[in-house]
């Protein structure tokens, strides 16, 4: 059951589409008159097949995107058979309210170029203005990912755009380096070379030029490193007045 491709005029995309603060639009507030709706299970865009439940990038205008999660396939009698899909918004970090969020300017820094906060906010979008299928991983998912590019995006917490909130709120995100703020993967860190602590290269006094020839031991492990190193120089002076007794003997 395929839905039939159809051109729409590229204002109606912007109009859909969330900015900030919004609040939620339901299906019944969209219907413009009580016209059944047809839903489908599948839907052919550009020759890609897309099924509900799939997070796509949607065109917002040449130069942006945004992200949604596809929640019904549908056709729209009353707009003379436009084929839509019901998405729910996947906020961007420039789709954010952060004056309400009470987020300063330089905690903003730490929310990534590929973040994504899954929203509560619901829109219906012509099938048209779909342009990909894309992937939204757990923070710790995205760190192992070698491949990392323009359809991965990575997500931590959820945005709820009725309350104005976020779930985890910045405070209870996971912190990194002696800084404690929470990670950014565009950000450069370094890693301790003994234990998994990493760190930004400035927090430490490391100049950004030669950081690959750098090795960095955070502090806890710069002492057990002195420890193990006097208790070596112990040993082997033992071993030496071993040898040493063992000649005269
Ligand atoms: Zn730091
Ligand atoms: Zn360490």
């Amino acid at each position: 059951m395929d839905i039939p491709y159809s051109i729409l005029n590229p204002e109606e995309t912007l109009n859909a589409v969330p900015k900030g603060s919004m609040a939620t639009a339901d299906l019944s507030s969209q219907q413009t008159n009580k016209e059944p709706i047809k839903l489908f299970s599948k839907a052919k865009v550009n020759g890609t097949e897309y099924h509900c439940l799939d997070v796509v990038k949607i065109k917002q205008n040449e130069f942006s995107t945004y992200v949604a999660k596809i929640l019904k396939i549908m056709s729209r009698s009353a707009d003379k058979d436009i084929p839509c899909a019901q998405v729910q918004w996947y906020y961007k970090k420039g789709d954010m309210n952060f004056d309400i969020l009470r987020l300063s300017e330089a905690d903003q820094v730490f929310i990534g170029d590929n973040e994504v906060f899954p929203t509560n906010h619901k829109d219906i979008i012509p099938l048209e203005s779909i342009i990909c299928k894309v992937q939204v991983l757990h923070l710790s998912e995205y760190q192992d990912c070698s491949l990392v590019n323009q359809s991965i995006f990575y997500t931590r917490a959820k945005f709820d755009v009725i309350q104005n909130r976020l779930f985890p709120p910045f405070s209870k995100w996971d912190k990194l380096c002696i800084c404690e703020k929470p990670q950014n993967p565009n950000m450069l860190y370094i890693g301790c070379e003994m234990c998994d602590k990493w760190v930004h290269p400035e927090c430490v006094g490391i100049k950004d030029g030669n950081i690959e020839d750098v090795k960095y031991y955070c502090n806890p492990c710069k002492k057990k490193k002195k420890r193990e190193k006097k208790l070596e120089k112990k040993k082997r002076k033992i071993e030496e007045y071993k040898k040493y007794r063992e000649h005269f003997d």
